[in-house]
């Protein structure tokens, strides 16, 4: 099987509009204006051929059920912005809906049932992934450990048992369990936000004159700074405080917080985040270490000339203080896996270049002291706050939002850094899997074919090359070792062709047939012969006698 980053080059699907959306590439910080899947000059046969894809019954007609359901079940929910209109449309019709009328209904974004029905979604079984998700929820739900963070009583009164999970695919495929509609505080979780902000006005150089990008080893709020009397980086404190300072210095404060809750906005799909005004309060009223850290920075000159560094705070407890759902967030992150470009508007929101310098920094500073651990077991970009925040993004793949109140000793979610867990020991989101383990783990960007023949070609491969603990690693994970290949060749017939005794004993051992027939009509003992491995044609030849007397 292969694993993300071979997917993420090679296996975006052919979806037009939607891979319009990620595929080309656009320059840097273009808008664009019109949602994904518009598509005015959708052929005619195209929108033909779906039609008649979801006319099951030939009858010429289609119900606005079967339409909706379609949708769904590739994630593609009757509140996604992309289909608004049509789903208004459709719910004003009245009866079965005709091929002119489909194609009226959905004029500008066919292309998303075209997906749905052509299975061109970047996770086609959608259904049978978020299962999974679910019983990975489930599981997660049982864990009690950790504390809410208490240094405020506004998060030491958050109920601890709530939980929420959400995902969204770069195609804008979504779902979500638990808690998933209720807002919580970003805190922490607005750091990667302030720092593209900061970086798409600036630039990385001036950025980077004033914050370095070396996790700290320190914890995320201890008084420390670089050799360069600058922030280790913009995941912890003094960083995001640096950030915040550099977002629209010119403008009143007033406004620079309009264009973070725009950029929220934009970045979440366009929908507005709140804010938690009695959060904010408390965060500013307790904020002694945050206050000592501006002022160490000023001390040392590291904010930019003229900054107002008491507003530059203020901000940042400002930007903490921003409230979203676990649905909300989840856009967020998908946008960021999406290279910046929301994948329910279309629109471009930061640059690939910011995307991809904040992605670098999530995956090493973003989860606190345990980013080293995280980075190595997880191996994700991911962003935790004190709210028991925690986003995590699957580069051009999707992005999730967990959400649960109680935190380990480092400050990151139990649950959230349980559910990265129990997500990258079944599907191969590692970013190192393309590397080792990732035949032992799904690929939801595959269909389940793709992943069994996948692990069939390893087989064949394996046996042909006498690698035994490739084979038997194939093997424990549920390869089947009479599992052929589009001409009939086993692994059997590789490892007889090639020579391989160990590997012909080993396969032998596990049931495979001696006497499996190729497309050509050759067995497993045909090609030792023809190849010249006595020794190996001996075996077979023992063993079909074997399997005969015994019949
Ligand atoms: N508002 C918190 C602080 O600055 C953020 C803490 C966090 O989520 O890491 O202390």
């Amino acid at each position: 099987m292969t694993a993300p980053q071979a997917i993420r080059a090679t296996n975006k699907k052919n979806c037009p509009p939607l891979q319009s959306t990620k595929r080309k590439s656009r320059a840097p910080n273009q808008t664009v204006k019109s949602a994904p899947g518009v598509n005015a000059a959708e052929p005619k046969e195209q929108i033909e051929k779906v039609f008649r894809a979801l006319d099951r019954r030939n009858a010429g007609v289609v119900s606005a059920q079967a339409i909706i359901d379609t949708l769904k079940k590739n994630g593609i929910l009757i509140d996604d912005p992309r289909i608004r209109h049509s789903i208004l449309k459709l719910n004003s019709h009245t009866g079965p809906v005709t091929l002119a009328q489909i194609a009226d209904i959905f004029d500008a974004n066919f292309s998303l049932i075209e997906c749905a029905v052509k299975d061109r979604y970047i996770v086609p079984q959608f259904s049978a992934f978020t299962g999974e998700i679910n019983n990975i929820f489930d599981e997660c739900m049982q864990v009690k450990d950790g504390a809410v963070a208490d240094y405020i009583p506004q998060l030491a009164r958050i109920d601890p048992e709530q939980f929420a999970v959400a995902i969204t695919t770069t195609d804008g495929q979504r779902a979500a369990y638990g808690d998933f509609d209720t807002p919580y505080c970003v805190q922490s979780s607005c750091k990667p936000v302030n720092y593209a902000m900061a970086l798409e006005q600036h630039g990385e150089e001036f950025v980077h004159g004033h914050v370095g990008r070396e996790p700290s080893g320190r914890g995320f709020n201890e008084l420390a700074l670089n050799p360069k009397g600058l922030p280790h980086n913009p995941m912890i404190n003094a960083g995001a405080i640096m950030s915040c300072s550099m977002i629209d210095p010119e403008m009143p404060l007033a406004d620079r917080f309009d264009h973070v809750v725009q950029i929220w906005t934009k970045l979440s799909g366009g929908s507005p985040p709140g804010f938690n005004n009695s959060v904010f309060l408390s965060e500013k009223a307790t904020a002694d270490r945050n206050f000592a850290l501006a002022y160490f920075m000023q001390e040392k000159r590291a904010f930019p000339k003229n900054t107002n560094m008491l507003e530059a705070l203020d901000f940042y407890f400002q930007a903490c203080s921003i409230e979203v759902t676990a649905r909300q967030m989840s856009v967020v992150a998908a946008t960021l896996a999406n290279s910046g470009v929301c994948p329910m508007t279309n629109e471009r929101i930061f640059s690939n270049d910011t995307v991809k310098n904040c992605l670098s920094l999530m995956y090493s500073c973003g989860m606190y002291d345990f980013s080293g651990e995280f980075a190595f077991t997880i191996g994700l970009p991911a962003k935790s706050g004190v709210s028991g925040a925690l986003m995590v993004v699957i580069p051009q793949v999707m992005g999730f939002a967990i959400w649960s109140p109680r935190l380990d000793e480092l400050g990151n979610s139990v649950r959230g850094v349980e559910f990265c867990r129990k997500l990258v020991e079944r599907f191969s989101f590692h970013n190192y899997d393309n590397i080792s383990n990732h035949a032992t783990k799904k690929d939801p960007t595959k269909r389940e074919a793709q992943q069994r023949s996948d692990q069939t070609y390893q087989l064949i491969n394996a046996a042909s090359l006498g690698d035994i603990n490739e084979i038997s690693r194939l093997v424990a994970h549920g390869a089947e070792v009479n599992a052929a290949d589009y001409d009939g060749r086993t692994p059997l017939h590789l490892a007889a062709a090639e020579g391989r005794l160990e590997a012909v004993d080993y396969l032998l051992l596990r049931q495979a047939e001696p006497t499996a027939k190729d497309r050509w009509g050759a067995t497993p003992i045909d090609d030792a012969k023809r190849h010249r491995h006595p020794d190996v044609e001996k075996r077979l030849r023992a063993r079909r006698a074997g399997l005969c007397a015994a019949t």
